[in-house]
């Protein structure tokens, strides 16, 4: 048995640690630097370095390394050994101040977007001390930024915590408007609902495809789907919870909350869920658990699929993002609240919430735009690529009332909707609705596009730029009459206001029908199933603005993330087709033509011996038929891909894999999937999708 308490954060520097390693003046700085984002001076980090350190040997670790999130998708670290040169050929372990907050990696190797060309090809990486520093694999990680030398910022983080620091600002400004003295910082909150497929890596080896893209690109449906609903919190295979337990032991030594683990609902499908932190550490942490989960599957023979689609046909996997908005003083502010101030309060950051989303729906669709995502969302199991909210029929019955003067009816009880008597909501929402890529649930929201594998630090980065431009929007209204006594019924007119014009983004229907594609593109609402239709709109002069408005990115930095994005979109697309080639040319066609050969061979055979072949004739020519068609398939692509290569602009390069190579990866792969069907598992060269789904 674990003891959880025991085990947990015992590889984490965190505060419990601080306060007992770290002299007590020492200590105050720091936390002064995480709360305030004071400047560190030298002394103090000199202290701590030293001390983080020492802890550090203790735990067996060798190395320090900064840890940081560049533009690649996937964290990145560097190892230095604390060994020094000693006297008389000895060693000793040291570690300075400065090594713990600076570094200065080569950036040249990372994406940059058109940054490196403007700016030299320096980067340096600077800690951030609102993350906790950890031992893992013998080594010291040290959570940092990573920016340029001129200081663009060419990571995941740094718009993140930019971001954070917008909100608090613009929330801080808000709630004085409701008579909040007292609170001086607000913090936003996430907690990631982690999706993973879990498969055997003996057959994961075998198909190139899975190794080299994450996601299967040929692959014949398997006869048994998800249609019995038996996955969905299924009891646990042996195998499987063998490996859960063996990642929540790992997760809490890290001090990330592993809470909930069930199955979900495809044949292999699970999730994780931790409880929520701070954005920051929130988005950190879900690196870490990514890398462990993948790290831990290995130990038990298995393979942690994070791809958002890695079965056509079959669910894929998102990151639900729970998000909301904590003060200092302890108050969830998408919490309704108790008193009628809480509930106006309340009401007011939901309507900045329904501006926001309406006015930046594009800006919160591209926060979840990848090339795997591409295929997950539209699809029928996911959110729409279509952004709307769902608030539920209780908050939405109130919204309404407030729109129409009305009278707000619970089942109980009508409510005159004045503000002493606004009624006090159900903390926990029961109606939930699954097809809602932003739905209210209770006391947060649940974005729900972000995809599996993604970072999720640029979708909350997103949502809280937004909402700090929303916040200040209702501030700049309001102040003016702050202390009058028409505040709250000015408060209502705004509301009201604001409701009439943007109640077209909330959607509390099926957002998985068709009906509501239509009826969105009735409503206005835009609707941008790729990478390459949202990206051009990031650089939009509404988006733009409000992005330096609050510091998040300046025009270079947007433009050149932009161009990282498209770019990684085109890469992405010409790894598949080119593995797709060669899974074509080196396994698939010659063991379709071989089992053809066998065919013709035995139809020769009988004729000899005056016996009919008609069985085999009927399967040889269809076989050839095929065989003929994805041979043309596999030259047409093999052109698709060098003419699409021979682009230079980028959004153009990301629309021509977007429209021709795509398309002829998905014609190809349905001959592929119906020579399989035609063809003997025996002489089938990869394993089929029944083989990897149903096997663990
Ligand atoms: P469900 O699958 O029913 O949506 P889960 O329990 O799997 O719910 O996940 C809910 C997630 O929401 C958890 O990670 C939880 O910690 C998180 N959460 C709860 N309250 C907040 C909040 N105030 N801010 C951010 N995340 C929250
Ligand atoms: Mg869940």
């Amino acid at each position: 048995m674990v003891n959880i308490p025991e085990i947990f954060g015992c590889n984490v520097f965190n505060e419990t640690v601080m306060k007992s390693k770290l002299p007590k003046n020492i200590y105050k700085n720091l936390r002064r630097t995480m709360e305030k984002g004071a400047a560190l001076d030298m002394e103090t980090a000199e202290v701590v370095a030293n001390a983080i350190k020492d802890w550090a040997l203790e735990l067996g670790a060798t190395h320090y390394t900064h840890w940081f999130q560049p533009m690649t998708g996937s964290t990145a670290e560097k190892h230095d050994s604390f060994i020094s040169v000693g006297a008389n050929g000895t060693a000793l372990m040291e570690f300075s101040g400065k090594a713990l907050i600076k570094g200065e990696p080569d950036a040249s190797s990372f994406p940059s977007g058109g940054l490196r060309r403007t700016s030299s090809a320096r980067g340096y990486t600077a800690w951030d001390p609102t993350s906790y520093c950890f031992v893992k694999e013998g080594s010291l990680y040290i959570p940092t930024v990573f920016v340029s030398y001129t200081g663009e910022t060419l990571d995941k983080k740094t718009p993140l915590l930019r971001s954070m620091d917008a909100l608090s600002r613009s929330a801080v400004r808000f709630l004085r408007l409701f008579g909040n003295e007292n609170v001086t910082r607000v913090t936003s909150t996430v907690g990631a609902e982690q999706e993973y497929f879990l498969i055997d890596k003996e057959k994961f080896d075998q198909r190139e495809d899975l190794v080299l893209t994450g996601r299967t690109l040929f692959g014949a449906k398997p006869p048994k789907g998800q249609e019995l609903d038996d996955q969905y919190f299924a009891n646990l295979k042996p195998r499987i919870a063998a490996y859960m337990a063996d990642l929540d032991e790992e997760l809490w030594k890290l001090g990330i909350y592993s809470k909930t683990k069930h199955n979900e609902v495809a044949p292999a499908q699970h999730e994780m869920a931790p409880i929520f932190t701070t954005s920051n550490l929130g988005t950190d942490q879900n690196e870490l658990a990514m890398e462990v989960m993948e790290k831990v599957a290995l130990r038990h023979g298995l393979v942690c699929l994070l791809h958002e689609k890695p079965f056509e046909g079959v669910n894929g996997s998102g990151k639900h993002n729970n998000w909301s908005m904590s003060t200092n003083d302890g108050q969830n502010l998408l919490d309704p609240g108790d008193t009628p101030m809480e509930n106006l309060q309340f009401l007011t950051i939901l309507c900045a919430l329904i501006k926001g989303v309406d006015e930046y729906a594009d800006l919160m669709r591209l926060s979840a735009a990848s090339a795997g995502n591409d295929h997950r969302l539209g699809a029928d199991e996911a959110p729409p690529a279509i952004i709307s909210m769902f608030l539920g029929e209780e908050l939405d019955a109130v919204l309404k009332a407030i729109e129409e003067d009305g009278v707000y009816k619970t089942q109980a009880q009508a409510f005159e909707i004045g503000v002493n008597a606004l009624p006090s909501f159900p903390k926990d929402s029961t109606d939930r609705n699954r097809t809602s890529p932003f739905a209210f649930t209770g006391n947060r929201f649940e974005f729900r596009m972000v995809g599996s594998s993604d970072n999720i630090g640029c979708p909350n980065a997103l949502l809280n730029t937004i909402v700090s431009e929303e916040l200040c929007w209702f501030a700049d209204r309001l102040e003016p009459v702050k202390d009058s006594d028409c505040f709250e019924e000015e408060v209502k007119k705004l509301l009201k206001e604001v409701l009439k014009e943007h109640r077209r983004i909330i959607f509390n229907g099926d957002g998985y029908s068709n009906e509501w594609v239509l009826e969105a593109e009735r409503r206005g609402l835009p609707n941008y199933p790729s990478v390459v239709d949202c990206m051009p709109h990031y650089t939009d002069e509404k988006n733009l603005r409000i992005l330096r408005k609050f510091g998040i990115f300046s025009r270079d930095e947007l433009t050149a993330r932009v161009e990282i994005h498209l770019e990684k979109y085109s890469k992405t697309r010409r790894i598949e087709a080119r593995t797709m080639i060669e899974m074509a040319r080196k396994q698939l066609l010659p063991a379709a033509l071989d089992y053809l050969e066998k065919l013709c061979r035995s139809i020769a055979a009988k004729k000899e011996i005056g016996m009919t072949a008609n069985t085999e004739m009927k399967i040889a020519r269809k076989l050839n038929e095929l065989t003929d068609s994805f041979y043309d398939s596999i030259n047409r692509l093999e052109k698709i891909v060098a003419d699409a290569c021979a682009i230079e602009d980028v959004q153009k390069q990301a629309e021509f894999f977007h429209d021709y190579v795509l398309a002829e990866m998905n014609l190809m792969r349905e001959f592929a999937d119906e020579i399989e069907v035609n063809m003997p598992s025996s002489c089938y060269p990869i394993p089929t999708y029944s083989e990897i789904i149903y096997n663990v």
